[in-house]
């Protein structure tokens, strides 16, 4: 068994239960071969992968949590809640989850209605043959068609054209509330993790009022080394871990090759100064 503080832990990535292009299984075998020994497959809004991933990983002789990542409105604004530890078959947290999801298909419907009115016919029937699970619909799908369709060259530039607040194919979307996303990951055991602060756009008084709150809800820890981070964010959300007290994960945020900066398990390491989510488990 390798040392707690040094193992290679990635927890956060998706599969075609999500968002992701590779099955959980794949992912698991992605991870593995990268050296990742401590994984946790964290689809967003779903579990509909976790027992796949989790066979696929001890088969492996990889250690496996099991996770998932939250889509919250907060301040009017998006952020993803990961929860790790979780007991997948939950009642509060499957149903909760199913009435976070209901919401993805009208959405993406009026998304496909809003790239036609800027002359992008057919985007959502494009979009659905790109998604491996019907109940999830999500925007990277849509961004995967139109980089195909020729479009954009990357999904970093179709999300700035396209489907980032404030573009023409945007639609607005309420998500669960951050403290019935807490509420669904204690019920299910599972440790709550605020998924790359990095990338909200708060301002600082917001930012701390965030992280004053996810804390009060009873929310343990903050991801610092992630995909969606610089290393100057790395230093800073060491910083903010200590501040609040919350221990610190690390993870990719891999979606499929090719796709985003950092691949499976092939991150820097944690900062020795904070204390690992995993360092007792
Ligand atoms: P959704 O949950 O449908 O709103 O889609 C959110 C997903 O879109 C995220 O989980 C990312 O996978 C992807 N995404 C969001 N912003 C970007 C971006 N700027 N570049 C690439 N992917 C993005
Ligand atoms: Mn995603
Ligand atoms: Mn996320
Ligand atoms: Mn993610």
């Amino acid at each position: 068994m390798p040392d707690m503080q040094t193992i290679n832990a990635d927890l956060h990535c998706h599969s075609t239960v999500s968002d992701g292009t590779m099955s959980p299984r794949a992912v698991a075998e992605r991870a593995y071969a990268g050296g990742v020994r401590l994984w946790s497959l964290t689809d967003h809004d779903e579990v509909g992968g976790q027992a796949e991933a989790r066979a696929a990983a001890e088969a492996l002789g990889m250690r496996y949590v099991s996770g998932v990542e939250i889509s919250v409105t907060w301040a009017g604004q998006t952020v993803h809640i990961v929860g790790l530890q979780i007991d997948p078959f939950c009642p509060d947290l499957i149903d909760g989850l199913a009435d976070t999801r209901s919401g993805r298909a009208r959405r993406a419907r009026d998304i496909g209605e809003a790239l036609a009115k800027i002359g992008i016919e057919n985007a959502y029937q494009g979009a659905l043959k790109y998604v491996g699970n019907p109940d999830l619909i999500s925007r990277t799908h849509f961004a995967r068609w139109l980089v195909d369709q020729g479009h954009c060259a990357t999904i970093g530039d179709v999300f700035s054209q396209y489907l980032s607040e404030g573009r023409p194919g945007y639609v607005g979307h309420r998500w669960a509330k951050l403290s019935e996303a807490i509420a669904w990951i204690k019920a299910a055991g599972g440790i709550a993790v605020m998924a790359h602060p990095g990338r909200y756009n708060y301002t600082d008084t917001q930012h701390d009022a965030l992280f004053d709150e996810f804390t009060a809800l009873g929310g343990r820890a903050v991801e610092v080394v992630t995909g969606s981070h610089t290393p100057d964010q790395y230093r800073r959300y060491a910083e903010v871990a200590r501040h609040y007290g919350l221990l610190a994960s690390r993870g990719s945020d891999f979606h499929g090759p090719g796709e985003g900066r950092v691949e499976l398990g092939a991150l820097p390491p944690l900062p020795s100064t904070v204390t690992p989510v995993w360092h007792d488990w």
